[in-house]
């Protein structure tokens, strides 16, 4: 089929890879909006620690996550550039006591559908520093050694190579469904009301705060106290987030509140450190009502994917295969009936 794929985000992208694959003739337009969520995005793959409870969410990304080192080889060898994906662990913070075996048994006991988060361990403070010895002791811990994180930058211009490779075009532009082809994927994140109403897609402003700490490595990924979370990257970089602003502007400014309340977040978790290079980054995080990715086929030749929200790098991959295979009429893993619309609102 000629298909074109509206929106280069990272679900676009990996829509268009795996069409691509799987035989079809794909052009992917990106008018790279500022605000794109996928290049700020922090690109932690941990589904297995959040408290959510939706068994068709959790479906999606433990799938993702699972898929993430198979799509990557594949995906770094035939484009030849690198992701940064990499299985940096996860140290994972708790209030007190009282809720850290609560917590570990919770997690634990996805460890028989996911072998692939790894092992699960009780950390004492100095194991805790030894894995990341800039690091406030204050708070009780877990680690969890499965856990990664991924570049979305870099991960959406190796999907762009490899797509150009498999003879795919990609377009730097605007674009609204055209009758002129076979197929359309409309998966343009926050500005994806823009060429349909059958799905609501509304967004949240997201700020991260960048510093840098004097250091070398990459350190585990650190899931904090409520939504915090720290990614290192390397060289001394990392990075704090992170907001969650309802909102209907697409303006994309740092703000200075959000600055502050990051750097007093940061300040807490690494005492007597110096803090340098600060800036802000921010993303507008698609999202639906129901907090739930959707893939709907509004017509006989268009389908709209968006609302990937706080966890679409990790469950975007996964989402473009089987998309792929569904369009293909090849056998799907997930039931993708399950991110319809119209199935939930009924
Ligand atoms: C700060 C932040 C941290 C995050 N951290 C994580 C994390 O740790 N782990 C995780 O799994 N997920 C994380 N996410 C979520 C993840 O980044 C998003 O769910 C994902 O990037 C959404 O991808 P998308 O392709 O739907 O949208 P986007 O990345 O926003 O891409 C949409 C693209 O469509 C283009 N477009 C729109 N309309 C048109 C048009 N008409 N023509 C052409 N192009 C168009 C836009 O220009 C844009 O480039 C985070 C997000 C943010 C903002």
């Amino acid at each position: 089929m000629q298909i074109h794929v509206i929106g280069g985000g990272i679900a676009g992208a990996s829509i268009a890879y795996h069409l691509l694959k799987d035989g079809h003739d794909v052009t992917v337009f990106d008018r790279q909006d500022a605000g794109q969520a996928t290049t700020v995005s922090a690109g932690i793959i941990s589904p297995w620690v959040s408290q959510r409870r939706n068994k068709t969410w959790y479906q999606l990304v433990r799938t993702g996550a699972a898929y993430y080192p198979d799509f990557i080889k594949e995906l770094e060898a035939l484009s030849g550039h690198e992701t940064g994906y990499l299985k940096t662990g996860a140290i994972l913070f708790f209030k007190d006591q009282e809720v850290l075996p609560k917590a570990y048994k919770r997690i634990l006991d996805k460890q028989q559908d996911a072998p692939e988060m790894g092992e699960l361990m009780y950390l004492k403070p100095d194991q805790q520093q030894e894995l990341f010895p800039m690091l406030t002791t204050d708070y009780p811990s877990l680690y969890l050694t499965g856990a990664g994180m991924v570049s979305g930058t870099n991960l959406v211009q190796a999907l762009r190579v490899a797509i150009e490779k498999l003879g795919g075009k990609w377009q730097v532009s605007s674009a609204a469904p055209s009758k002129s082809v076979d197929f359309t994927v409309y998966s343009a994140g926050a500005w994806g009301n823009e060429h349909q109403q059958a799905v609501p897609i509304s967004h949240q402003k997201a700020q991260l705060l960048h510093f840098t700490i004097d250091s070398e490595k990459v350190f585990p990924v650190v899931m904090g106290l409520k939504t915090h979370y720290i990614v290192s990257f390397g060289g001394g970089k990392f990075a704090i987030g992170t907001t969650h602003e309802d909102t209907t502007s697409f303006d994309d400014q740092p703000t200075e509140e959000a600055k502050a309340e990051l750097l007093e977040l940061a300040k807490m978790y690494f005492p007597n450190q110096q803090l340098m290079n600060l800036h802000m980054s921010v993303g507008l995080r698609p999202y639906t009502p129901h907090f739930l990715p959707v893939v709907q086929q509004v017509t006989e030749s268009f389908v709209v994917v968006n609302g990937l929200g706080s966890s679409g790098l990790t469950a975007a991959p996964i989402l473009g295969k089987e998309i792929s295979a569904w369009l293909s009429q090849k056998p799907t893993t997930l039931s993708l009936k399950d991110f319809s619309w119209k199935e939930r609102e009924e």
